[in-house]
């Protein structure tokens, strides 16, 4: 049984996959208490991987998003396994990078939180990030550079914090275009669901 938030089907709102249909699966409770975190992920129901599989056929998507929360911390290859092949979909995950994640994934996307305030520092253990999605709350750069996960091959993604002032947001948002002009490694991702007032 897995601990179970939501299941539902948008669009992805951020990152490389902005605007791919998907079926979001988002695992209940997480490893780290950011203080800025905006997910209301504690809340949640124990689901039999069937349960879980039958509710994802539902919808057509393509892709799976296993996000959270900390989807890692629920999750094998065994698993994984078993989604492919009773879904016939690709699956993606969406994870703050502390545990490994099993191999068989898609798509990885490490949006890591280390020395972020309520996460403290933590080493990522995923071995390769095909994405890496980083909040822009004015830190070091540099750093996400150094990751074992990251390669030459990594899309290294930065956004920036929401904050509900709209004045406020525009000048957070212009901060990190000129952070991603001067440092054209960086590419920018918006959370378009907000824009679009998708879930
Ligand atoms: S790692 Fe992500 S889900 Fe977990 S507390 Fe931090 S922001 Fe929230």
């Amino acid at each position: 049984m897995k601990k179970i938030n939501e299941i539902f089907y948008s669009l992805q709102g951020e990152g490389a996959h902005t605007g791919c249909p998907s079926v979001f699966v988002r695992f209940s409770g997480c490893n780290k208490r950011c203080s800025f975190c905006d997910t209301q992920h504690e809340v949640g129901v124990l689901m039999s991987e069937e349960d879980i599989i039958a509710e994802i056929n539902k919808y057509p998507a393509r892709w799976i998003i296993l996000t959270g929360g900390e989807p890692s911390m629920w999750i094998d290859s065994e698993f994984v396994e078993h989604l492919k092949k009773a879904t016939g979909k690709l699956i993606a995950i969406e994870t703050n990078g502390s545990l490994p994640v099993p191999e068989e994934i898609d798509w990885v996307t490490v949006s890591p939180k280390c020395g972020m305030e309520g996460a403290g520092d933590y080493p990522i253990r995923v071995k390769k990030a095909d994405e890496l999605k980083v909040v822009d709350v004015g830190q070091d750069l540099e750093q996400y550079f150094t990751y074992p996960c990251v390669t030459f091959a990594t899309k290294m993604y930065l956004q920036p914090c929401y904050i509900p002032d709209v004045k406020e947001n525009a000048l957070n948002t212009q901060r990190t275009i000129n952070r991603i002009l001067s440092d054209p490694r960086w590419t920018l991702s918006l959370q378009t669901h907000r824009l679009l007032n998708i879930p």
